[in-house]
């Protein structure tokens, strides 16, 4: 990995805003390193556009010479934070003065004053983000690596570089990131790192939900995202953060008979859908299809265990989730409320003799996402029974085809009442009434039953009959 990776380094630091920063320093008289995440990606050959440079002294009066050198650059200076910021073509480089940095309890703000690079390299947050690599003629492309942090990327293992249990309680975010970079690059968190975290869990309410959430997002948007549920839950995290999910943890037992876990088959799911899916939405509602089974739990001696209305009352709890965890309120839930209350319709759907009018109820409730609601249903099924998993694939492909041939033929997807309540007003001469909304009701019913077509002549022919069956009077006679 080590060779591969020098000439990555190589080729890298060949790049022009390096040479611009390596001259600068050198008339400067400054020592400065590229250090952090960049570094990390190079060496695990991940891309990364983003490159931190630390530098020995101020960072924005370094900034404002390359900026200068490199053309006039626009620079972002933010004063308050010591930083500035500039992009040149595809990169995006943060200029900063090496720093140390000292804590107090109730904030995961530090108090911030100058220091050496071994300063700056102590405050970083794992042995894998404490890399750094010189910038200065003498010994260009050197890498410094005070903790081992080479080692550990090689075993694959994150660790913090000093105490965790400080490193954790100085600013809890580390908790998550810990467990998000393990999801990322399949990582182990290192023992001591993990009962680090453990211990320190209940500092975790200091930081901000929109920091929480970002960092739960990106365990979401990962390959295998079960790893990070599962480390969220070991450490005790899980409880504090998203409890519902905790909730769903474990088995019972009544009569001798047990239902399944619906943490773990919920989290199977969630790595089900992720090659199918980029959309953060979609996973989340796989994370939460299921959020009210254990709200709805109930032993029944003849039936066994029954979830009742589990996906009704599960989009029910999306709101007071979302608000809580600082997800969006917007459409986007809901998205997820709509996906969660319809999950169970394709199986029900697929167990019974697919019947056209089932399939026009379905394609209206669930309108441009019905294939997003298949892909949920198809990562729903994670029975052990071959048979069992074989009959449902089949049975989703022909409610797949009927959905197909029933769109093409009646356009339900995005259904807009062929007959509208202007034309209902007018052709009765009513000012708004119950009426006119009753008659719109059998209108798409009737369209919904495959009684009539979904268009215009079909609808206002029976918008006729039925107006005059409640006794309203046409204004113009249909035979006009
Ligand atoms: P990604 O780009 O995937 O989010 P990253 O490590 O580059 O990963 P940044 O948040 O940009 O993430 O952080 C850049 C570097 O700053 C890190 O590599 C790490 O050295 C340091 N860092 C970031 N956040 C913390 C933190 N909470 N505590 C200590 N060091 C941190």
């Amino acid at each position: 990995m080590i060779q591969e990776a020098s000439k990555r380094v190589e080729k890298s630091l060949n790049h022009p805003v390096f040479h611009t920063i390596r001259d600068i320093c050198d008339e400067m008289n400054r020592p400065a390193f590229v250090i952090g995440g960049f570094v990390r990606d190079l060496y695990l050959n991940r891309p990364s556009k983003d490159i931190d440079v630390v530098v020995l002294g101020s960072g924005i009066e370094l900034a404002e010479r390359v900026a200068k050198n490199l053309g006039g650059l626009r620079l972002n200076v933010f004063k308050n934070f010591g930083t500035a910021m500039l992009r040149y073509r595809d990169l995006e480089v943060e200029f900063v003065g090496a720093r140390k940095e000292s804590y107090q309890r109730n904030s995961r703000k530090p108090i911030v004053e100058d220091g050496t690079l071994e300063d700056d390299q102590n405050r970083r947050d794992f042995t894998i983000n404490a890399l750094a690599l010189s910038l200065n003629k003498d010994n260009y492309g050197e890498l410094v690596d005070p903790f081992n942090g080479i080692e550990d990327m090689e075993k694959g293992i994150i660790r913090t570089p000093l105490e965790p249990g400080i490193t954790f309680s100085d600013d809890p975010l580390r908790m998550m990131r810990a467990i998000r970079f393990a999801t990322q690059l399949n990582f182990r968190i290192e023992d001591n790192t993990f009962e680090g975290i453990k211990s320190q869990k209940d500092r975790i309410e200091i930081v901000s939900g929109e920091r929480i959430a970002d960092e739960l997002n990106k365990i979401v948007m990962a390959d295998r995202p079960s790893i990070g549920f599962k480390l969220l839950e070991l450490t005790g995290l899980l409880q504090i953060i998203f409890p519902e999910f905790q909730a769903m943890k474990g088995v019972d037992k009544v009569d001798g008979r047990a239902h399944k876990d619906n943490f773990y088959h919920t989290l199977e799911v969630l790595d089900r859908i992720v090659p199918n899916t980029d959309n953060l939405w979609l996973r989340w509602s796989a994370i939460l299809h299921d959020i009210a089974k254990p709200r709805t739990k109930r032993y029944d001696k003849k039936l066994g265990w029954t979830f009742h209305n589990h996906n009704f009352i599960g989009q029910k709890m999306i709101p007071k989730i979302f608000g809580r965890m600082k997800l969006p309120l917007n459409e986007k839930m809901k998205y997820v409320q709509k996906m969660v209350g319809l999950h169970m319709r394709p199986i029900v759907l697929s167990e019974d003799v697919v019947s056209d009018s089932a399939v026009r109820r379905l394609l209206f409730e669930a309108g441009d996402d019905i294939d997003d609601l298949m892909t949920l249903c198809e990562a729903d099924i994670t029975s052990k029974n071959e048979v069992k998993v074989k009959r449902y694939m089949r049975n989703f492909k022909v409610v797949r085809q009927k959905l197909k041939e029933i769109e093409e033929k009646d356009h339900i997807r995005n259904f807009q009442p062929p007959v509208t309540g202007e034309v209902i007003m007018e052709t009765f001469n009513l000012q708004p009434c119950k009426e006119i909304g009753d008659l719109k009701a059998i209108i798409k019913e009737a369209i919904l039953e495959g009684e009539i077509g979904n268009n215009y002549k079909e609808a206002f022919e029976l918008m006729l009959k039925k107006g005059e069956e409640m006794g309203l009077i046409p204004k113009i006679s249909p035979n006009d």
